[in-house]
C-alpha cells in the first residue's frame, strides 16, 4: 500500500518544494513488477511515462510506466524551527 495521488494534485506542493531550494524525487509503484521505482531525474514531470530499468536484484524490468499515480521523495534543506 502507498499514499500515492494523483500527479496533477500534487504538483502545486512539489513546485513549492522546488522553490525552496529541495530535490522532488518521483516515485512509482511498477505495474508489471510490483515494485517500488523512483525517477531517475529530479525535480521534473515527464510526461512521456516512466521506464522501470531495473529491479532490486539487478535485473531488467522495462516497464513504461504512464499512469497517473504518484508520490515523492524530498532531499534538501528544511526550514530550520524557530523560536520567537
Ligand atoms: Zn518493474
Amino acid at each position: 500500500m502507498t499514499d500515492d495521488r494523483p500527479i496533477a494534485e500534487m504538483l502545486p506542493e512539489i513546485e513549492r518544494h522546488v522553490e525552496l531550494g529541495r530535490t522532488v524525487y518521483l516515485k512509482w509503484t511498477c505495474p508489471a513488477c510490483g515494485e517500488r521505482a523512483i525517477a531517475n531525474d529530479p525535480n521534473r514531470y515527464c510526461t512521456q511515462g516512466y521506464l522501470h530499468e531495473e529491479k532490486k536484484d539487478g535485473s531488467p524490468c522495462g516497464f513504461l510506466y504512464r499512469g497517473d499515480l504518484f508520490g515523492y521523495l524530498v532531499l534538501g534543506p528544511m526550514i530550520p524551527f524557530s523560536f520567537q
